[in-house]
């Protein structure tokens, strides 16, 4: 299980943007977009994140994940298209010498940080 070591990645980066001067702050929400190829069950990486933050600015943070889908060009007649089962072929020409456009991504597209004191209620 790789999702630990991912989502100690992530907790490192979304700390590390956070301004020093921003004050008491807390950080809401991830958004991460994930390809399917990058072999990442966002569950498991759910689970780790919230066993990761425990007692640190990022307790309670939600963990917004995108899957991206898997989209191959083809070398040789330059067909693009979404992968959806285990066959790496063309699709047009049955050739397989594919490029993979997406689907290895492991990026966070944003973090969104909140004063403390907005939530109170
Ligand atoms: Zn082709």
């Amino acid at each position: 299980m790789h999702e630990m070591g991912i989502a100690l990645q992530i907790i490192e980066i979304a700390t590390d943007s956070i301004p020093p001067d921003a004050g008491d702050v807390r950080v809401e929400k991830i958004n991460l977009k994930i390809g399917k190829l990058a072999a990442v069950v966002p569950d498991s990486l759910r689970f780790c994140f919230d066993v990761a933050v425990k007692d640190s600015p990022l307790e309670g943070a939600i963990l917004f994940i995108q899957t991206l889908p898997v989209v191959a060009r083809c070398r040789d007649c330059d067909a693009q298209w979404t992968i959806n089962g285990p066959a790496f072929t063309c699709e047009n020409c049955s050739g397989g010498s594919l490029e993979i456009l997406s689907g290895r991504e492991l990026d966070i597209e944003s973090i969104e940080i909140v004063q403390k004191d907005e939530h109170v209620s």
